[in-house]
């Protein structure tokens, strides 16, 4: 599975679509944090407003280049989040609709979920499925509270629950959370992990052919890897997770992963920032005249330029005037690498991730970037026949779908028995063999 994706601009089937969630995202964002903070009360929870967007426009709504109807669920609790995450509120806007540009994952999942990425890559828009939406809304106190009480949860950050409808489209809901992977670094090995191992493989003859795919638990066993944390991270690190899957069992959600991301700083990043900083924005793969690094760079707009057309766009943005389309803010690398160093949270403490350690607590080869996706997935009837059907003709503990409180207890236990550094997995080893 590759990370990046098809650049979305105005050839692309999806370019509506992406405009309409970007334009609603923009205007309904910006008008939340333009008033002054209050304390939540229950009823935040339940709100939703509703835009509409036509060609003239009005006075609560710009005018927008298509028609169409957007929707803002909870849109105070989802401002509380992003602060709670520490996202300042313009740059938040800037990196989604600083440029009206997106790049497009396509339908990863069985699920048809589309994934988004901004052209910071920084944030995805993931496409949710009705009853993802209702659930979410649904556990969003907990979930809240949750993140108020636990800063370092594992768990994905949602930053905001829109819909969009086209004129005689249908209802597409979405969420803007974070990217677990970092822009700045190459992610070497990818792992999606449930502690399942019914179909749970990635063909490794196919690596060749796709080498960012997403591997999974049998390729992780048979590779012998290990989550490589020495005794203080560790603690750290299965404490929080332990925390997480508490709630995610008692809110009976289940089908959810450890997403692994692996930088083996022996291996550097393969490109420098600037190229890598094209391949993010210019995705795809086949290099056209236009995204030749080398005319790129004559594109490039000076440093002091972008600095200014930054401040001009916060100033629009917090001032809720419409930004014209095309509007270019050409991040410049160091601005990137500044932004993925996220101070004061475990995870994030080495440039964005959390770095290997040996038994004794000093620093190994690998940054791991880490999170558990996918959490919406609500313990209900679907699963409750796929289970009993599977149940029929497979071991019952190993399928992905279990109960709630089985799914979680299989998870963290497999998460747990990885987690070691490379001195304890050797002594576990020899163990092993001499049994
Ligand atoms: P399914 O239900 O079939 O598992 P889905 O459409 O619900 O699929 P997810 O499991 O959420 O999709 O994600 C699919 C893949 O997309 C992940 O394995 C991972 O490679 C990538 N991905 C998802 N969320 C993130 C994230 N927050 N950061 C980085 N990559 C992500
Ligand atoms: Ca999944
Ligand atoms: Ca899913």
């Amino acid at each position: 599975r590759v990370l990046v994706g098809t650049k979305v601009d105005e050839s692309h089937a999806n370019w509506v679509t992406a405009y309409n969630m970007l334009t609603g995202i923009r205007v309904s964002v910006s008008r939340t944090n333009a008033k002054l903070d209050r304390e939540l009360t229950d009823a935040d929870f339940d709100a939703k407003q509703k835009s509409t967007f036509d060609i003239t426009g009005n006075e609560l709504v710009p005018s927008a280049k298509y028609d169409f109807k957007f929707k803002d669920y909870a849109p105070w609790v989802f401002r509380r989040l992003r602060a709670l995450f520490r996202l300042d509120p313009a740059d938040y806007l800037v990196s989604l609709t600083g440029k009206y540009i997106l790049s497009e994952l396509g339908s990863p999942g069985k699920s048809g979920s589309f994934f988004y990425f901004s052209r910071d890559y920084k944030y995805i828009i993931k496409t949710i499925h009705h009853s993802e939406h209702k659930f979410l809304r649904k556990i969003l106190k907990d979930y809240y509270t949750h993140v108020q009480d636990n800063p370092n949860s594992l768990l994905s950050q949602f930053y905001g629950l829109h819909r969009v409808k086209m004129p005689y489209g249908k209802k597409i809901h979405f969420v803007v959370m974070n990217n677990l992977f970092p822009p700045h670094r190459d992610i070497h090995t990818t792992f999606d992990l449930k502690g399942s191992t019914i179909g749970r493989d990635y063909r490794e003859d196919d690596l060749a052919k796709n080498p960012r795919a997403t591997l999974k638990d049998l390729n992780w066993l048979r590779r012998q890897q290990q989550l490589a944390l020495g005794i203080q991270k560790k603690q750290l690190f299965l404490e929080q997770l332990q925390r997480d899957v508490v709630l995610l069992k008692r809110l009976q959600i289940m089908d959810y992963s450890l997403l692994v991301g692996i930088h083996d700083l022996s291996r550097g990043n393969e490109e420098n920032l600037r190229d890598k900083t094209l391949q993010v924005f210019n995705p795809g793969g086949e290099k056209s005249a236009e995204d030749d690094p080398q005319s790129a760079l004559l594109r490039t707009p000076s440093k002091l330029e972008n600095v200014r057309k930054a401040r001009e766009l916060r100033q629009m943005i917090r001032q809720e005037r419409p930004v014209p389309m095309g509007q270019a803010l050409d991040k410049m690398p160091d601005e990137l690498r500044e932004g993925h160093s996220r101070p004061g949270f475990v995870f994030n403490q080495d440039d964005g991730g959390f770095r290997a350690t040996h038994e004794d607590n000093s620093p190994a080869e690998e940054i791991y970037y880490l999170g558990v996706i996918d959490c919406l997935t609500h313990y209900g009837i679907i699963k409750k026949i796929e289970h009993f059907w599977k149940g029929l003709s497979s071991d019952r503990t190993q399928i992905s779908a279990l109960p709630p409180d089985e799914y979680g207890d299989r998870f963290y236990n497999f998460i747990e028995g990885i987690t070691m550094s490379a001195e304890e997995g050797r002594r576990e080893a020899q163990r092993k063999d001499q049994e």
